[in-house]
């Protein structure tokens, strides 16, 4: 790229690492320059994570300079509008009302802005992925939990405060075991990764991956238990929305066609208002790095919507 890009930071938030990326953006044109993380060690506090937000930002755009915005993906809620956290519930200390565009965005001095993880990890496959030139999508996001976001007419919707497309939370079983979010039955309550260790028979989920794919029996039923309800899920999600692609990312999807298969086969069995063979399921291209790339492209957008 030329004179022309702009070249712009993503921070992602988790509860073991922060991640960054910096991205540069011409025309319809995006590409990941340089990626890295540090240790969140979130046990030091709210004031240390923010701060080692600043620090980290401060460090890439030493070695990349000329960046014009910051995103931050977080994994939890957030109020867009004033730049604080409302809820982080796997990162230690009390997070509600605290600031965090603005005391990285005063360190960084240029704006920040805050979005969600989930819709980061969808925005970053829709913009340079394996959703790329796509205009409606569905993605989810499969970990310790089930994180989902949705794509109308090229751009990833937010909802009114952030958390537009939470399709982890839809109910599949009216009945069925307990969510975090405090409903029953959701996607999530029987795709996150622990409930498939459990299904699988195995201490993590990527033991029973690993255990699926070298033939174990109970392993591979319990993923295929998970794909079913997991393409329960996407098959009301492709009848509401009609998606030109479906993307599905996060460690567990390392299963491939162990849990994709599944899903298709569910697909298959509800999906029939619609043509299948025009909704794509794939897997994600950006892995680790989704969520700090889809972040540096969050804050890309907003800033160019600020008033020069
Ligand atoms: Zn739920």
């Amino acid at each position: 790229m030329d004179g022309g890009s702009t070249r712009h930071l993503g921070l992602d938030l988790g509860a073991t690492n922060l991640k960054w990326a910096v991205v540069e953006h011409a025309g319809d044109e995006w590409r990941t320059l340089a990626t890295g993380q540090v240790p969140t060690d979130g046990h030091l506090g709210p004031d240390a994570v923010i701060g080692r937000l600043g620090d980290t930002g401060a460090a890439a755009m030493a070695a990349w300079p000329r960046v014009v915005s910051v995103g931050i993906g977080l994994p939890g809620l957030y109020d867009p509008a004033a730049g604080t956290v409302r809820f982080l519930p796997n990162v230690p200390g009390d997070w509600a009302g605290r600031p965090m565009a603005g005391p990285v965005a005063t360190r960084l001095g240029v704006p920040a802005f805050l979005i969600n993880d989930a819709r980061a990890f969808g925005l970053a496959e829709l913009r340079l992925g394996a959703a790329r030139g796509a205009s409606s999508m569905v993605g989810l996001t499969l970990g310790t939990g089930v994180g989902c976001v949705i794509a109308i007419g090229g751009h990833v919707y937010q909802g009114h405060d952030g958390t537009g497309g939470e399709g982890g939370h839809q109910t599949i079983d009216p009945d069925g075991p307990l969510c975090g979010c405090g409903n029953r039955g959701c996607v999530e309550a029987f795709a996150r990764a622990d409930r498939i260790a459990e299904a699988c028979g195995t201490a993590t989920a990527e033991e029973a991956v690993a255990r699926a794919r070298e033939g174990d029996a109970p392993a591979r039923d319990g993923l295929a238990r998970a794909g079913r309800y997991l393409g329960i899920g996407i098959a009301n999600l492709v009848v509401v929305l009609t998606p030109d692609v479906v993307v599905i990312g996060g460690g567990i999807s390392a299963a491939g066609d162990l849990l994709f298969e599944p899903i298709r086969a569910e697909l298959r069995r509800r999906v029939h208002i619609t043509d299948l063979d025009r909704v794509r399921l794939v897997a994600a291209e950006l892995g680790t790095w989704a969520g700090a790339i889809g972040a540096a492209v969050h804050g890309a957008e907003r800033a160019a919507e600020l008033p020069a």
